[in-house]
């Protein structure tokens, strides 16, 4: 039997790979304009790092991961996500020591056992910005700020930015408690997984999708009457800065997240036009994280934007994504006399930077000036026995279909410098 791919994963094929180079681009050269640096971080990692560091209460942890053992014996995890790796990199090689802050950002494949369905699969992309090192609000607003750049310059429409805050291990126990109280009385309506949810984290009842927990949700005590005096001042500070940017947010007292890690703001972008996977983007602040993997305190805040659902949503809008790869130059044989030359042609004109295309498997030439019209070419050149004689090739001009002779080797200049 034909081997396919295992469920929930996909190939990325031509017709959609440049639409994400474009993303791609957009991306690195927003992040560089905030200052972000690249980092390449290993797709795999020690199950600890995840179990400790995205918390073993969670979803992720829970039920997502692809664990195994290899064959040192040692328990291995393909990352569900790139927060913690990029902690355990910035703290490996030292990067916030004696307090300095690090802007690092990366993207790749992150992988979940979950049930798949559209903009949900088990291999999917994210980009990722953390910085690191750093306890202030201006750097939550930052973080936020990038991200809202970044689907602007993409060019989405319809999205909404939906801010919370989670608290700190100092007033969410209150707060844990007042929920709780709330969840006991209503016990009858919640889900199998919400009463379990009830003895490990109550908060994740609040990011339940089932409408009965939903209600039970609404009616819950709100986290802001209950935060501390430094998470509620960073709260107001934060959503200053969002109105001090023009940042449009809206406030969300069930966004609580699925990452044990977060403390204080927690956010997500949300798009109108996705359906039930709904958000392009999640973060917030992390300032447990680098502790809780055995590192030392470490305050940051970043984001995680899931690429697979970018590139729906930009689809779904009519979004540019530039214009698709094609060849710019077509090289077609007269006949078998003049193929040895139209390879080297083309072959000159690659050289000079152009994208050009031949015939490599012998076809008539008008199958290759059929191909040439398909291929989308804003030229092709002809070689046939009389512009061999002559040393030159007909160069034709696809848009206005004139044609001249032109010395073969000034083809490639003579077309670089008429191509738009
Ligand atoms: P969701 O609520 O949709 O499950 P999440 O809270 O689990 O999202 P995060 O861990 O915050 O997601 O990841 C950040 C982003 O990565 C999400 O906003 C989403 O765009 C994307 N993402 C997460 N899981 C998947 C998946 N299985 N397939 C495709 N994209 C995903
Ligand atoms: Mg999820």
């Amino acid at each position: 039997m034909e081997i396919k791919a295992p469920r929930g994963v996909r190939d990325i094929l031509p017709d959609e790979s440049w639409k994400w180079a474009y993303v791609m681009n957009v991306a690195a050269k927003t992040m560089a304009d905030y200052g972000f640096s690249e980092v390449h971080l290993p797709l795999f990692e020690h199950t600890e790092l995840f179990s400790r560091g995205v918390g073993e209460t969670t979803d992720i942890v829970e039920k997502e991961m692809y664990t195994f053992t290899d064959r040192g014996d040692r328990s291995i995890t393909l990352r569900p996500e790139a927060t913690a790796g990029m902690t355990r990199a910035a703290l490996e090689h030292g990067m916030c020591a004696q307090g300095s802050a690090a802007k690092l950002w990366c993207w790749g494949p992150m992988f979940r056992y979950e049930r798949p369905q559209k903009g949900r699969y088990r291999q999917f992309y994210q980009i990722d910005a953390e910085f690191l090192g750093t306890a202030g609000p201006m750097a939550d607003v930052e973080i936020i700020d990038l991200s809202a750049e970044l689907f602007r310059r993409l060019g989405l429409r319809n999205l909404e930015a939906v801010i919370n805050s989670v608290g700190c291990p100092k007033c969410r126990p209150v707060y844990r408690e007042a929920l709780l109280k709330h969840f006991e009385g209503h016990k009858e309506e919640l889900c199998e997984d919400c009463l379990s949810r009830m003895e490990r984290n109550p908060l994740r009842i609040l990011d339940c999708k089932k409408p009965g927990c939903g209600a039970v949700a609404d009616a819950a005590p709100a986290i802001y009457e209950f935060l501390c005096d430094e998470c509620r001042e960073h709260y107001e500070e934060v959503k200053a800065g969002l109105e001090r940017l023009g940042i449009p947010y809206r406030q969300d007292k069930r966004l609580v997240r699925g990452l044990d890690y977060y403390t204080k703001t927690a956010f997500e972008i949300l798009s109108g036009d996705l359906g039930a996977q709904n958000a392009v983007c999640g973060g917030g602040r992390y300032d447990n994280l680098s502790e809780s993997i055995g590192g030392p305190h470490l305050p940051s805040v970043g984001f995680a934007c899931g690429m697979d659902r970018v590139v729906l949503v930009m689809e779904e809008q009519g979004c540019s994504f530039g214009r698709a790869p094609h060849a710019a130059v077509y090289v077609a044989a007269l006949d078998a006399s003049a193929r040895g030359a139209a390879q080297k042609l083309t072959h000159d004109l690659r050289q000079a930077g152009l994208a050009a295309e031949q015939d490599v498997a012998g076809r008539s030439f008008k199958a290759q000036m059929k191909a040439a019209g398909a291929s989308g070419a804003e030229w092709t050149c002809i070689l046939g026995p009389e512009e061999l004689e002559k040393g030159v090739a007909a160069v034709k001009n696809m848009g206005d279909g004139t044609q001249e002779n032109v010395p073969l080797a000034e083809v490639p200049a003579y077309i670089a410098g008429r191509i738009k």
